[in-house]
C-alpha cells in the first residue's frame, strides 16, 4: 500500500517543487499518496482567518485552533492512529534515524506553523487522534513549517523502497553508519592538474573499502567529533 503523507499549510504552493524528479515520479507511480492541504479550507468566516492575538501579550499572532482541529479531524479519519508532526524550532532534532522511523509509518500528517506558532492547544488534541510529534530542523528559526516539512519529506520519502531506483546509495549515505560519506570523484582521471586518488583506479575492492573507511573517520573526526563522541 502507498505512504501516505498529507501537508497542511496556508503556503500550499511552496510544495510545487515536490512534484519534481525522485519523489515526483514516486506521486505518479502510486509509491508515495502525498496530498498538499490549504488550511484556510477549514475556515468558515468571510475573511478565512487563521491567526489572532496572542493571550498574555507580546509580539505577532498566533494561529487559531479551530481550523486545525477541522483539518486534523478530516485527515484522520478512517486512519488508525496517523504519525502527527508539527515542524518547530521547540521540538526534537530531527536526524536519519527520525526520517527512517517516519519512512516505517503508513500515514503521516504534517501540520506548519506561521507567524508566533500555532495555539498550544492544538498539540493536546492532536495527541488524541494519533501520535504527536515536534521536530525541529536545527537550532535556527524559520518563517513557516514549510521549508522544514519540504526537507523532512525528502528525506523520508527517499527511504520509502522503490522510490530511490538502488537501494545500495542509501547504505553508503553520510549519518546511515554515523559517519560522515567517503569523497566521490568522476571522469577524467587527471583534471586541471588535480588527479583522482591512484587507489581508486587499482581495481582492488578491498583495498578500495578500507581507504573510504579511513577517509570516512578522517572527515568525522576533523568536521563533526560529536558524532564520534556519542
Ligand atoms: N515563536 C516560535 C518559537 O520561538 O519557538 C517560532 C515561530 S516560527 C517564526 C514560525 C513557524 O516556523 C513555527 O511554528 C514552525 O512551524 C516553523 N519553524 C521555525 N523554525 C523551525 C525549525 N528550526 N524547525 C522546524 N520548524 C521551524
Amino acid at each position: 500500500s502507498a505512504h501516505r503523507i498529507d501537508v497542511v499549510s496556508i503556503f500550499p504552493s511552496y510544495f510545487d517543487g515536490l512534484t519534481l524528479s525522485l519523489l515526483g515520479k514516486a506521486r505518479e507511480s502510486g509509491i508515495l499518496d502525498l496530498r498538499i492541504h490549504d488550511l484556510r479550507d477549514w475556515t468558515s468566516d468571510r475573511h478565512r482567518t487563521v491567526d489572532d492575538t496572542p493571550y498574555g501579550g507580546g509580539a505577532g499572532m498566533v494561529m487559531k485552533p479551530e481550523p486545525w482541529a477541522l483539518a486534523l479531524d478530516d485527515l484522520a479519519a478512517g486512519s488508525d492512529r496517523p504519525t502527527i508532526i508539527f515542524p518547530s524550532p521547540a521540538g526534537e532534532v530531527f536526524h536519519q534515524k527520525t526520517a527512517r522511523e517516519f519512512s516505517e509509518r503508513e500515514h503521516l500528517i504534517i501540520g506548519c506553523g506561521r507567524y508566533e506558532g500555532i495555539d498550544e492547544r492544538v498539540f493536546e488534541y492532536a495527541a488524541t487522534l494519533g501520535e504527536v510529534r515536534l521536530v525541529s530542523l536545527g537550532d535556527y528559526v524559520l518563517n513557516g513549517g514549510e521549508v522544514a516539512a519540504m526537507a523532512m519529506i525528502e528525506a523520508v520519502g527517499r527511504l520509502i523502497p522503490g522510490v530511490v531506483g538502488n537501494p545500495d546509495s542509501l547504505v553508503e549515505e553520510s549519518h546511515e553508519d554515523g559517519l560522515l560519506e567517503y569523497p566521490s570523484y568522476t571522469k577524467p582521471s587527471s583534471w586541471r592538474d588535480r588527479a583522482v586518488p591512484d587507489i581508486l583506479l587499482s581495481g582492488n575492492h578491498a583495498a578500495i573499502a578500507a581507504w573510504r573507511h579511513e577517509q570516512q573517520l578522517a572527515r568525522t573526526e576533523s568536521r563533526r567529533p560529536d558524532l564520534l563522541s556519542d
